[in-house]
């Protein structure tokens, strides 16, 4: 993620920011803008003179997004079609963090050229999020013609790590959740005609495989042997659709970090400058994320990125970075 600056004072602002620490303005972020700017009285006035309001959700979810409509939401929280009941207190204190993250991909997605289109913009198959507290029901993540569930008691990190540690992942947070998801959403939607179907079949398998079936014996039998020479997780290895979801996962975990070193001034060549995705890997993402690693055992942590990257994994990522649009 690119940091920002105050326009008022010139400070350093980062993404979540909805206050200037250190001249005091109110902020809000513009997604055309793509920009977080200054605002007075909810308001923002743009170069052409069109006036931006701050999100009705302000106080609801903490969203600091600006939308054209006076009283109005943003498009990102737009995007979410159901959310907890106002009387459900656990959801309601789970949910910002889920939506904090959900504004994150929209970001990402924007910013690498993926379509984000809502279900009021297409709606058989636009994206759009059922953010769902588990206090009285059993939810199950996942993703369906462009409609992506989100369990939100997965905000509550005692219970998140205690469900990796259970189910042996080395990885578990509520971005990497929605960045898989959306992964699902992203092959629905841009996997399509003979050619690029076809190579994605070559790439990922074929995914006609029945899929319950395919769950079933995952959960028998655990992953192949060699998983580790061709998945970059085991649950990449259940089913075609996962391993594209969890490769597309990557994809973000990884631009997302390389831009955000750069923007910081650990990575000092410019990530756009790499035409192939496999290149900015392996010249820029395999020595940043060893040394990330190693900060992070410097300070008594796990590893940021406990991940390696085989070589098919490799073209598995060139190729969903070469689905993206300009
Ligand atoms: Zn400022
Ligand atoms: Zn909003
Ligand atoms: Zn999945």
């Amino acid at each position: 993620m690119k940091s920002f600056r105050c326009r008022t004072c010139e400070n350093v602002l980062f993404f979540e920011n909805s206050l200037c620490v250190s001249c005091g303005s109110a902020l809000g972020f513009s997604r055309a803008e793509r920009a977080i700017v200054p605002v007075e009285d909810g308001q923002y006035v743009d170069a052409s003179g069109a006036v931006w309001h701050v999100c009705a959700n302000l106080n609801v979810s903490g969203c600091t997004w600006l939308t054209e409509l006076e009283g109005g939401t943003c498009f990102a929280c737009d995007l979410t079609r159901t959310r907890p009941a106002d009387t459900d207190a656990e959801g309601m204190s789970q949910f910002p963090a889920a939506e904090a993250a959900k504004r994150r991909l929209v970001v990402e997605l924007d910013t690498r050229g993926f379509p984000v289109v809502g279900r009021d913009e297409d709606p058989e198959s636009g994206l759009c999020f059922d953010m769902l507290s588990s206090v009285d029901q059993n939810v199950v993540i996942g993703h369906a013609d462009g409609v992506i569930t989100i369990d939100l008691a997965e905000s509550d990190d005692a219970r998140r790590e205690r469900v990796r540690v259970d189910l042996g992942e080395p990885y578990r947070t509520m971005l990497g959740h929605l960045r898989h998801e959306v992964g699902h959403y992203i092959e629905y939607r841009l996997v399509q005609g003979d050619e690029v179907l076809a190579r994605c079949r070559e790439l990922f398998g074929d995914d006609t495989a029945d899929y319950q079936a395919e769950i079933d014996r995952h959960y028998d039998e655990g992953p192949p042997e060699d998983w580790e020479e061709r998945f970059i997780t085991t649950y990449a290895t259940m089913h075609p659709f996962e391993d594209f979801a969890e490769t597309f996962a990557h994809y973000l975990h990884i631009s997302d970090t390389v831009d955000t070193a750069a923007e910081q001034g650990l990575v000092t060549i410019n990530p756009s400058a790499f035409s192939s995705f496999r290149d900015l890997v392996v010249g820029v993402w395999v020595p940043l994320s060893v040394a990330l690693n190693q900060i992070n055992k410097s300070m008594g942590k796990d590893d940021l990125y406990p991940f390696v990257i085989p070589d098919p994994v490799l073209e598995k990522l060139e190729f969903v970075a070469s689905l993206a649009g300009d």
